[in-house]
């Protein structure tokens, strides 16, 4: 069986990344990895859906047993993906989402350069600062940092292989799929397909 792709999703916080990657994940063809994260719960979240929730001490544990591809400090606190979800469901043949950020994202490059890299993008900064706002669910302070973090993250879009505007969320979840396909279908990827077409596999 073909192994999945592996793609990366970076963006601001209020970039709608939660929003756009239900979306995705809904059809069933992607495996959505759940990060481990030294962050308090949010109201809503629960443990081993939308993160592992982890004491610094045991993350730091799991760093020290080489438990993740990547991980990184964002705002005062440690996010990582831990390996063996990836791995499995890659050798499923599923393709696998980490949504995570860019610090994460370029250490994920380092070791896989296969994997896909894909910059989720606010229409504006005004429009961000909106989103979080009505979001509610962080103090102004922590609004703060994260909008100056955010002006930070997006000068590194050159790095990225692709950027999405989420002006509108089917919009921005029919790019990353088109953009997906077109991955897929690239020759370097389908190595051996020559025999099988010839039938001599
Ligand atoms: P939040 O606290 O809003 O859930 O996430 C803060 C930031 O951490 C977001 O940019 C999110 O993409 C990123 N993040 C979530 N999980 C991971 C992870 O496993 N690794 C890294 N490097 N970043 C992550």
């Amino acid at each position: 069986m073909d192994k999945g792709l592996l793609i990366v999703v970076s963006g601001p916080s209020g970039a709608g990344k939660g929003t756009v990657m239900n979306k995705l994940i809904a059809g069933g063809d992607y495996a959505l990895s759940v990060s481990a994260t030294t962050r308090s719960p949010r109201e809503g979240e629960q443990d081993g859906i939308n993160y592992f929730f982890k004491t610094r001490e045991e993350f730091e544990k799991m760093i020290a047993d080489n438990e993740f591809l990547e991980y990184a400090e964002f705002c005062g606190n440690y996010y990582g993906t831990p390996l063996s979800y990836v791995n499995q469901k890659l050798d499923e043949g599923k393709n696998v989402i980490l949504e995570i950020e860019v610090k994460g994202a370029f250490q994920v490059k380092e070791k896989c350069p296969e994997a896909v890299l894909i910059f989720l993008a606010p229409p504006s900064m005004k429009e961000l600062e909106e989103r979080l706002v009505g979001r509610g669910t962080e103090s102004p302070e922590v609004i703060a940092e994260r909008l100056a973090r955010a002006m930070e993250e997006l000068d590194l879009i050159d790095d990225y292989d692709y950027v999405v505007i989420n002006d509108d969320v089917d919009e921005a979840v029919a790019d990353i799929r088109s953009i997906v396909k077109a991955e897929q279908r690239r020759a370097a990827r389908n190595i051996g397909i020559n025999k099988k077409i010839k039938g001599v596999d």
